[in-house]
Formats: structure tokens, sequence, C-alpha cells
């Protein structure tokens, strides 16, 4: 039995009761999150909290992408659990590493503790395209478009998580085939970008996106963004 959290959904900013991405996929003694944005915080209280494994369970954490808005929840984990915690981070831009990124946002002045305090067994760990393990589950990394780079990734043929994205001409053949996709895109009206405050999240791609993966690629569930409440899917997998 594997089961899928929906924890946060809203880009950029919570607003109106919804908080920034955050997935939590549970499987047998295994947690994988995926991003790290305000909605984490749900892991707070029950009864989203019995999704926290036993504590001497690793927990292993996704990261699409840089943006704070999908890591924040760096910031709240102390908070949450005390889980031997790794955290697979994607490459950043230019010369930086996407790990010494981490190190750099933590401790003075931005935090008051260094990455590696946080709980106490933590480690950050590079994420590129390819098949990562976590626990007894493979997670599947691919490249996406965005400014700096995004990855998607993908668990077998049970789901597919697209976040911050435009449109790439193969994103369908990543995401073809599994039962639940979750896909977060942002619109645009032409393909120059825009000022952000002209920017909308979208719900459901227009027609005009003819190469997004939630209009090419079947699956049974198509969960698009802005849940205004965690929302749980269930699989049999
Ligand atoms: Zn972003």
């Amino acid at each position: 039995m594997a089961e899928l959290v929906i924890l946060g959904s809203s880009g950029w900013m919570p607003q109106d009761g919804m908080q920034t991405t955050s997935l939590a996929l549970r499987t047998g003694d295994d947690l994988v999150l995926f991003d790290l944005g305000s909605g984490v915080a749900r892991l707070r209280r029950e009864p989203l909290r019995s999704l926290l494994p036993a504590d001497d369970r690793e927990i292993h954490v996704f990261l699409s992408h840089l943006h704070f808005d999908h890591l924040i929840g760096l910031t709240f984990i102390s908070g949450l659990w005390q889980n031997p915690t790794v955290v697979h981070v994607p490459p950043a831009v230019g010369e930086v590493s996407g790990p010494e990124v981490l190190d750099a946002l933590f401790g003075g002045p931005f935090y008051s503790h260094p990455f590696s305090e946080l709980v106490p067994a933590i480690s950050r760990v590079p994420v590129g395209p390819g098949e990562w393990p976590a626990g007894r589950v493979t997670v599947k990394a691919w490249g996406q478009d965005h400014p700096g780079g995004s990855l998607a990734y993908r668990v077998g043929d049970w789901f597919a998580f697209m976040t911050d994205t435009r449109d790439k001409p193969d994103a369908a053949e990543f995401a073809r085939g599994v039962q639940v996709l979750v896909h977060e895109a942002w619109s645009y009206d032409e393909d120059a970008p825009r000022p952000l405050a002209r920017r909308r999240a979208a719900t459901v791609p227009p027609p005009r996106w003819r190469g997004w993966p939630s209009r090419q690629a079947p699956a049974s569930c198509c969960s698009a963004t802005s849940r205004r409440t965690a929302r749980t899917i269930t699989s049999g997998c």
C-alpha cells in the first residue's frame, strides 16, 4: 500500500489557506518527501503526523530545485521530526553545487543553526537525472525547463511529480503510464517571460500547451495544483 499526501501545492507563496509545495509518499516503513515548501508544517499535527515513520527510520527528501518556496520547510524540520534524514539536492546554478548552497543558507546570518545540526543525523547528497535509491523506493529524476533548472521525479508507475516547469517536448514521455501525475505549471500567454505579478499558477493547462504531460500522458489521476487542504491519494501498489 502506498499513500501520497499533497501537503502543499501553491507556487511562490502561501495564499488563501494554501501552502507551498510539499508531497509525502509513505510506502510501508518508508517516508519520502518531495520538496519542503511550507506545506510540510502540516506534519506537525494529526492525522498527518502519523505519516512519520518510527524514530529510527530514515526520511528521504528530494528537492526539485532551490527556490525558496520549495525549501523553506527545511527550517521547520527540527520541530517536526528527529529521524535520520537524507536531503537529495539538485545542482545549483553556475559553479556552486546544490549542497554548498544549503550550507550557505544555514547558520548565520540566515538561520541560527548550521545544516548539519537541523536534526541529529542529517546529510545532503547531490541528485540529478537518473535513478536514486531511497529506502526500499527507487526515485527516477529528470531535468525540466525552469530558470536555474528543476527536476521532475517519478516512483515506478505509481506517481510522477512535475513542478515549476514550462513546456518541454519530451515531458509527457517522462510521466507516461503513471497512476498519479502531480503537475504544477506556470502559465504564460506567450513565450517571453512576464513580470511575476502577471504570472498565475495553472490548475488546468490550457489547450494551447500541447506538450504538457497532463494532456499527453495518460494517468488515471491527474492532480492539478492549488489545493486548499492536504489531499491524500492511496494506491494498492
Ligand atoms: Zn521555482
